[in-house]
């Protein structure tokens, strides 16, 4: 059984810089939710089959592919919708998770997942690391990376886990709200902490 890190933060709190750095320095193998979420609605999967069939047609580009802007209007809007959305596609989800995990081969693997707590997926992970920065900053980075206004960040800040609730569930946390030099000495002490935790430091 993998040892697996999950790994979760706000929008632009640095899950995929912290997870790149894991990757380039450790070769920690990282599956990522986000990646996972768009493969099982990707052309010809059984997903992408029951959206069409309970949306109808107009829910897919004209190549074919779901158009996704379009859900997510509709989700938004009505929440009967977005729960059965929920309840078609998280078991997929978290299936998917769980194979991609039993094919990693680093000593430990990294779960990346934005919605963790959202979604109370706390159990998918035998350890949860928490990125964590300053609301304001988040912010900043939001509007700076997405090119979107101050209130526009803020609503979508407003939608998701507070701080305070993702820190709750935090084994360990990453700082992020200075520069990004200071990831790697964060990343390096945990890595050695992971390694000892998974037994594969001998
Ligand atoms: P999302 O879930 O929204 O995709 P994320 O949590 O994966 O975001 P990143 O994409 O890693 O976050 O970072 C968000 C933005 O903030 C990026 O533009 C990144 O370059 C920048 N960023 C991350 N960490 C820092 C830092 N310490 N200093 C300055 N900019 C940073």
């Amino acid at each position: 059984m993998t040892f697996v890190v999950g790994l979760t933060g706000g929008i632009s709190s640095g899950k995929t810089t912290v997870a790149e750095l894991f990757h380039q320095h450790f070769a920690i193998d990282i599956v990522d939710a986000d990646v996972i979420a768009r493969e099982v609605v990707a052309i010809g999967t059984t997903g992408l089959t029951a959206i069409t069939e309970h949306f109808g047609h107009n829910i897919l580009n004209d190549d074919g592919t779901l158009n996704r802007a379009r859900l997510r209007e509709i989700i938004f809007a009505d929440a009967d919708e977005k729960s059965w959305l929920n309840q078609l596609l998280h078991p997929m989800i978290r299936q998917k998770m769980q194979t991609a995990l039993t094919h990693t081969t680093s000593p430990y693997a990294l779960l990346v997942i934005p919605l963790l707590v959202e979604n109370q997926l706390q159990s998918m992970a035998d350890r949860i690391l928490v990125v964590d920065v300053d609301e304001s900053i988040q912010i900043q980075r939001t509007m700076a990376r997405d090119g979107i206004t101050y209130p526009h960040a803020q609503s979508i800040l407003s939608a998701q886990a507070t701080r305070a609730e993702r820190l709750a569930v935090a084994d360990d946390v990453i700082h992020n709200s200075t520069e990004n030099h200071q990831l790697l000495p964060q990343i390096t002490e945990l890595h050695q902490k992971y390694l000892a935790m998974s037994g594969r430091n001998l």
